[in-house]
Order: structure tokens, then C-alpha cells, then sequence
């Protein structure tokens, strides 16, 4: 059966929307994802009925709380086919990847190699980059196609006995590109690295499943989940988290303090120090509830053919530059109008009701490799509809005659 996008609309109370006296047409969704009302209101409820801090309490609210907080936790391992244990709640995908990378710091040494590539977003670039400055390490980057592809046999000569770590996006914010997440891992554990994956994107549009993919961490936050701000998951195996130092320092981390020393608790919980964002959690475990409910493969095709109508729309059109043309790729598309700065464009489309992102995407390296300053990018999610295509089509063809 085909997706009904309209009915899925119902649920995200946003949409109602006028921007500029013009329904509102939602595609930036890759920066983040609008809500729908079942996690507004699991957040609310757990305000309203059940809240107080975890763990350390005896008392009813806290005990409830704490239930839905590790329940959340719980849902958050199904979700990616990884246990309780594995999974560490962060206050993002970029915490995430800062704190592997600070604890993975110990363990290196100068002239140790890290592999990116030059599709990352800053979030999987900085935190390596901190330890080619503190440590010494040194930073290799895997090309990308002109088409958006990871360049495979330039990845493979770029793997030696050198390579202590391989970080990876499973999917491209800006090129859409989807990443053969296990055969990477593959390919990173014959050369005896580890390996992570950013997950920020594909975690939206596949059913991810860790142990399948071999992944050693693998990352997301949960805005772009459908969840709320202010949370992220680092999925860790068990023996790769367990031998990470603790990031920060606080309560809830510790197993004993003294004066004169100090015993940390096990994963996950020696990595989250303090009070964590327990109602974000809750709000998470809610996104995941209502995500697993769809049918993510029909989820996934009715995006695709969002993506595919609109290059149609645009055909022909000698005046659009698309970057990230891989087989396969999610439903995001990065452009540039000819002779318009994207700042422009975006905000001409603004004034269409269209909200779309402009500028380097935090993916500068990318921006560099194919010759660009910045570009607009529009991208599709579950709740945008054919209408909605037609729209920005409509509305980017106006945008263009102003530049031409
Ligand atoms: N990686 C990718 C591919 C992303 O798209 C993003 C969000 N733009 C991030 C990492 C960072 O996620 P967050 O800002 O939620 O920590």
C-alpha cells in the first residue's frame, strides 16, 4: 500500500503553518525534523504526571521516571538491534563523536592514522582534527566522486598498518549519498581500525542495524529523528565502550569517591554525568515508538519519489547545478541557482512558504572538493507530499527569473 503522506501530516500539529501568507512547505528537514504530537505529548505527560531525577531516588516519581528514562534507553537499542548496555545518551550526534574521540586520544600515538572522508560534516572532522593537534595523529581523507560517491579503491590504499580508526558518515547531509555502512566496516577492520559511523542522517531513512554492520560506535542525535532537540545516542560494543575512559566528570559516573581516589561505573552510565536530558530521552523513546509503527520501506520509497519529482519538475532546467548524483541516494537535494548566491535563493523561497538551508551544510571540505562556496539545499521527509514538490518546483523556477 502507498504511503499516505496526508494522514501522516495529522500528526505534526507545525504543518499547519502559514509562512509569508503561504502554507508552509517544510524541507529542511535534514537540519532538523518537525515533531509530531506523540512526542510533544509523551514530553508534556512526563511533566505533568510522572517527573523527578533518575537513578538516585527512593521515592515514586523517581522511580517512575527512571524506569521511562532506561525504558527510553531500552527502545533506543531495539531500535538499532544493540543492547541496553551499549547505548550512552549524549547531548547530540556531535557529543557523540567528541566523545569517542577524546577517549579513543589515550590510546593514540603521534603518527597514528585516522581515515575520513571528504563528505563529513564538521562534526565528524573537529573532534579527529582536535587529536591531530593534541596528539600528534594524522588525518587522511577519503575522495569523493564527481557523482558523490566515496572513492572505494582511493578509501582501500589509504588503509595501512597505521590506520587506528576509520569515521565514516553512513549517509551525506549535503550529497545524500548512502554509504555501504558494512562494507566499509568491513574493509576498516581488515586493516585493523576501528570504526565509526555518523548515523546523524541515515538513522532517519533506514532500519539501521549495528551488529549487522559490524560498526564499533555508531552515532545520531534525535531532532533529526522526529525526537527532540538536546539528546543524541552513541551505540558503543560493549568491550570498545568498556575500555573508553569517562568523558566528563560529575556525579552518576562514579562507582567510589575519596579524597585521594576515585572508581568509575560501568558503560553507559560512566558517560553520563550529572542529570542527562531525561525528558529528551522520554521524547526519543516516543519518536521510536511512533517511527517503528510505519513501514520504513515505504516511508523510504514515498521520499524517493518526492526527490524524483521534483528533478522532473526541474528537467531541463540549464540553469540549476545539483551536486550528489549517487545511485541510491536519500531524498536531498543540494543546488545552486545560476548567477544567485544560495543565501538569496533561500530566502526568496522563504517568502514562497518554502524553508529550505543555505550555506557550507558544516561540510566545508565537501564544498571545497566540488569548487563551491555554498549551496541550497532542500530535503524531504516523511510528512512532505507530491503538492509539496510541485510547490518548491513552482517556487524555485520564480526564484530563478529574479537572477536571470
Ligand atoms: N552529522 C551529520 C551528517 C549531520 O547532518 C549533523 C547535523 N547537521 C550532525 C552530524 C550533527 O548533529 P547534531 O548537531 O545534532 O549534534
Amino acid at each position: 500500500m502507498a504511503f499516505d503522506a496526508e494522514a501522516i501530516r495529522a500528526d505534526f500539529p507545525i504543518l499547519l503553518r502559514h509562512v509569508h501568507g503561504k502554507p508552509l512547505v517544510y524541507l529542511d528537514s535534514a537540519a532538523s525534523a518537525q515533531k509530531p504530537r506523540a512526542v510533544i505529548e509523551a514530553m508534556s505527560r512526563a511533566m505533568e504526571h510522572s517527573y523527578a531525577n533518575v537513578h538516585r531516588g527512593l521515592h515514586t516519581l523517581a522511580n517512575e521516571t527512571t524506569e521511562a528514562y532506561e525504558g527510553a534507553r531500552a527502545k533506543a537499542a531495539a531500535f538499532i538491534g544493540a543492547e541496553p548496555s551499549e547505548i550512552v545518551f549524549t547531548k547530540g550526534g556531535t557529543e557523540a563523536i567528541n566523545l569517542v574521540a577524546s577517549g579513543l586520544g589515550r590510546f593514540l600515538q603521534p603518527g597514528d592514522e585516522i581515515v575520513l572522508s571528504e563528505m563529513e560534516h564538521h562534526a565528524n572532522i573537529v573532534p579527529w582534527h582536535f587529536l591531530r593537534e593534541r596528539h600528534g595523529v594524522v588525518l587522511k581523507w577519503v575522495r569523493v566522486t564527481d557523482d558523490g560517491q566515496l572513492d572505494l579503491e582511493h578509501f582501500q590504499s589509504l588503509l595501512g598498518p597505521r590506520t587506528r580508526v576509520v569515521a565514516l558518515s553512513h549517509m551525506s547531509n549535503v550529497l545524500g549519498t548512502i554509504n555501504d555502512a558494512k562494507d566499509l566496516a568491513r574493509m576498516a577492520h581488515e586493516a585493523g581500525a576501528l570504526v565509526l559511523f555518523d548515523g546523524c542522517q541515515a538513522i532517519v531513512h533506514k532500519q539501521v542495524d549495528v551488529k549487522d554492520i559490524d560498526a564499533d560506535f555508531y552515532v545520531f542525535s534525535a531532532h533529526k529523528l522526529y525526537g527532540p532537540t538536546g539528546i543524541g545516542v552513541l551505540y558503543g560494543k560493549a568491550d570498545k565502550l568498556a575500555a573508553l575512559p569517562p568523558y566528563q566528570g560529575g556525579g552518576e559516573m562514579i562507582g567510589v569517591v575519596s579524597k585521594d581516589e576515585i572508581t568509575y561505573a560501568d558503560p553507559p552510565h560512566r558517560f553520563e554525568a550529572g542529570t542527562p536530558p531525561i525528558l529528551e530521552a522520554i521524547g526519543l523513546g516516543a519518536a521510536i515508538d511512533w517511527i517503528s509503527a510505519l513501514d520504513r520501506r515505504a516511508v523510504a520509497e514515498h521520499e524517493h519519489r518526492l526527490y524524483a519529482r521534483v528533478r522532473e519538475g526541474l528537467a531541463g532546467a540549464n540553469w540549476l547545478k545539483v551536486v550528489g548524483e549517487a545511485p541510491g541516494k536519500g531524498a536531498i537535494l543540494s543546488f545552486m541557482v545560476d548567477g544567485a548566491h544560495a543565501h538569496d535563493v533561500a530566502q526568496i523561497l522563504d517568502r514562497y512558504g518554502v524553508a529550505v538551508r543555505a550555506g557550507t551544510h558544516c561540510a566545508e571540505p565537501l564544498m571545497r572538493r566540488f569548487g563551491l562556496t555554498s549551496s541550497a539545499r532542500a530535503s524531504f521527509a516523511l510528512y512532505n507530499t507530491e503538492e509539496e514538490a510541485d510547490a518548491f518546483v513552482d517556487a524555485l523556477k520564480k526564484t530563478q527569473a529574479f537572477f536571470a
